[in-house]
């Protein structure tokens, strides 16, 4: 079975290019997505730089600068999927996204997590680009959690689930896959988005008829990136309801981590899925989206 991480980044979580070798080797991985992360530094969290080494290395166009990605793949070239998403507010935006995609190969926009409207012109722009160059979206969603000023800053990225619905109708012809806090608490019908950027997995049951599902039945460009510990929860909250929703979207669910354990496998492989279904999900899809030997 041919397995794809769909979500990872270089030099992230202490893991340089041979721990990242080392932990794919581990799991079974044969292939691994990496994305850039580029925006402003006072765009994410202080902490991020304990966590990658653009900034330690002088690269300014971070946290997580394509050059990193690049290095990797260069090394590896039979291991990693090049993935690289400029800011779309930068005026040559859609320049960067032609010249990463001609001269290095980069097949994946991602990841876009910035702290703007994921459906202003200036992204719009970019993503309809990244349809004609075949290149999927991976877009972070993260609801503000701020109510007044004198609150501590946080992260807020792309804005609502309504943002998203309007992305998706702006750009019939790109794929987006969704991820992160601000996507995942919609898997379900209740109003923890609007206080909580995760569920308690064993109290916060599903509630049929969330925006999530309800997205995934009207826009059939929109695929579920289930990295990172927002996917895994959702999908953690009712196995029964993941496994029938699994199996209903088998063509729309890409295994990706966004870290370096094995909890999302081991988490696929408990939904006691049909092997068929098991296999688009940990790579097929992903084989799909992005076609390699
Ligand atoms: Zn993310």
């Amino acid at each position: 079975m041919r397995i794809i991480d769909a979500h990872n980044h270089p030099d992230w979580l202490g893991h340089d290019f041979a721990r990242t070798l080392a932990n794919m080797d581990e799991y079974g991985i044969q292939r691994t997505w990496l994305l850039s992360h580029i925006c402003p530094r006072n765009e994410h969290h202080e902490t991020y730089f304990d966590n990658m080494c653009g900034a330690v290395l002088g690269m300014t166009d971070g946290p997580t600068p394509f050059a990193r990605c690049l290095s990797y793949a260069e090394r590896a070239p039979e291991r990693f999927i090049l993935g690289y998403a400029p800011d779309p507010r930068d005026r040559e935006a859609c320049r960067l996204l032609l010249a990463a995609n001609k001269i290095y190969g980069a097949k994946i926009c991602g990841e876009v997590k910035i702290r703007t409207m994921y459906d202003s012109p200036d992204c719009l722009r970019l993503f309809r680009l990244a349809g004609e160059l075949k290149m999927s979206v991976v877009m972070h969603f993260d609801y503000d959690r701020q109510t007044t000023y004198k609150d501590p800053w946080t992260e807020w990225y792309g804005g609502t689930i309504h943002t998203l619905e309007r992305v998706l109708q702006a750009c019939p012809e790109t794929t987006f896959l969704g991820h992160a806090p601000g996507f995942w608490i919609h898997i379900s019908n209740d109003d923890l988005w609007k206080t909580n950027s995760y569920p308690n997995v064993e109290k916060d049951k599903i509630v049929p008829g969330g925006e999530v599902v309800r997205l995934l039945r009207t826009y059939p460009n929109l695929c579920c990136d289930i990295s990172a510990g927002s996917g895994r929860m959702a999908l953690s909250r009712d196995k029964q309801f993941s496994k029938e929703l699994l199996i209903e979207f088998q063509d729309r669910f890409l295994y990706a981590r966004d870290c370096f354990d094995n909890l999302h496998q081991e988490l696929l492989h408990s939904l006691d899925l049909p092997e068929t279904v098991l296999e688009k999900i940990l790579g097929g899809n992903a084989q799909r989206l992005v076609p390699v030997n």
